[in-house]
């Protein structure tokens, strides 16, 4: 059985088979009293009211809703979080605000390592109620499909623990989920100075095939940073990666220019994250290569630091998508309309480029675009009831969601 929305003023971007570049990021389409046909979680049709309807007949639909004229967008797809953790840091957040920089909180011991023994000591259903608790947060701000990193083990049962967590989540929520195995997230305090050895012997010969093995992840990333992996060590995880049929992603240049963003586009990544420090060039080789760049607006606003330059990244031609980096330390935010808003206020996009960026470039980051990330014939009915005329109101009701409906597969989550 069918079911019908109608009376909807629809905004979606459109889906060319690749990611929106350029000034193509700014095509979004608009639809007044539009109306959507659904069977089984799928758009069957989309469109005006009288292109919908046209020689449908009313024994098919088993559900008809009027929305009253309401503005519809897609879901939010958040493409980078690391939600899966056990504990918060609320503690030194306060530090942070007291004036001690992260890299040094990171080797004293504090930073992703806290984190990591507070995975270690948390059973599999504490770290799935965690997990699943921010996962219910996000889809209530909207966000229907969302990725999650591993990256709090740093050891390999812990790591496969991690992923098999943030399946189950993907499996007991609305929400679809995907797996990102980051066992490259920082070098364990045992390892310290052996970097090259922890990369070779742990995470390419131990972690990567175990993982595979299970099937329990899609991407593979790393934190290509001073004093975490350097982009030689980044390049050998990625190719042993990607020749086991891993896609990957790097988290790169967030503090120093190191060259992780020009290793993305050398390596045709899916995607490359952060880009606060990275160069122009690199960039716009991002951009020849098909690379998505996510951007973190939420985690400059939490650290207090200047934004990526997203209106430049944009005119350069790089495909930009925009994500929580939900986790618990440098920035625990699980609210796409808050990093829209960041995205328009603080990096110079457009509403409709931030749109495009929150839902079909996300898509494309986490290799998601053939099922969501805009609203059009074939993919799932994933989308989000604004408390507005336009998309505008993301941005301009602050401090407010302006989300009024979740629906996932055509069914309202939340
Ligand atoms: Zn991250």
């Amino acid at each position: 059985m069918k079911k019908l929305y109608r009376n909807m003023r629809l905004f979606t971007p459109a889906d060319g088979g690749r990611p929106l570049c350029g000034a193509e990021q700014a095509n979004v389409k608009e639809i007044e009293n539009a109306s959507m046909l659904i069977s089984d979680g799928i758009i069957e049709r989309i469109g005006t009211d009288g292109e919908v309807t046209e020689g449908l007949s009313c024994s098919c639909i088993s559900f008809e809703k009027d929305l009253k004229g309401a503005c519809v967008i897609p879901g939010f797809v958040d493409p980078h979080t690391h939600m899966c953790f056990a504990k918060s840091r609320e503690e030194e957040f306060g530090m942070r605000l007291a004036g001690l920089p992260y890299l040094e909180i990171l080797a004293r011991g504090g930073g992703i390592l806290s984190s990591v023994n507070a995975v270690k000591k948390a059973d599999d259903e504490q770290l799935f109620e965690a997990t699943k608790k921010n996962v219910l947060a996000a889809l209530s701000k909207g966000t229907t499909t969302v990725e999650i990193k591993s990256g709090y083990g740093l050891e390999t049962k812990t790591e496969l623990r991690m992923l098999e967590v943030i399946k189950r989540v993907g499996k007991e929520t609305p929400a679809d989920v995907v797996a990102t195995f980051m066992g490259a997230h920082a070098v364990p305090l045992e390892w310290k100075k052996k970097a090259d050895s922890f990369t070779d012997e742990i995470l390419i010969k131990e972690m990567l095939p175990q993982i595979k093995a299970q099937g329990i992840a899609e991407f593979c990333d790393v934190f290509c940073e001073e004093g975490v992996f350097s982009v030689d060590q980044s390049r050998r995880l990625l190719k042993a990666a990607l020749s086991l049929g891993f896609r990957i992603k790097v988290h790169a240049d967030e503090v120093n220019d190191l060259g992780g963003a020009g290793l993305a586009a050398e390596l045709h990544a899916t995607s490359a994250e952060h880009l606060l420090a990275a160069s122009e060039e690199n960039l716009k080789a991002m951009g020849a290569s098909g690379t998505v760049a996510v951007l973190l607006p939420a985690t400059a606003f939490s650290l207090k630091k200047p934004y990526a330059r997203g209106r430049d990244i944009v005119d350069w031609g790089v495909p930009v998508a925009i994500a929580t980096d939900c986790n618990p330390g440098s920035c625990f935010c699980e609210s796409m309309p808050f990093v829209f808003s960041l995205a328009v206020m603080n990096m110079d996009m457009t509403v409709n480029e931030a749109l495009t960026a929150a839902t079909l470039n996300a898509a494309y980051a986490i290799n998601r675009a053939d099922k969501t990330g805009s609203l059009e014939r074939g993919k799932q009915a994933d989308f989000v009831v604004l408390d507005g005329e336009t998309p505008t109101v993301l941005a301009y009701h602050a401090g407010s969601t302006s989300v009024s409906e979740v629906y996932k597969l055509g069914e309202r989550v939340a």
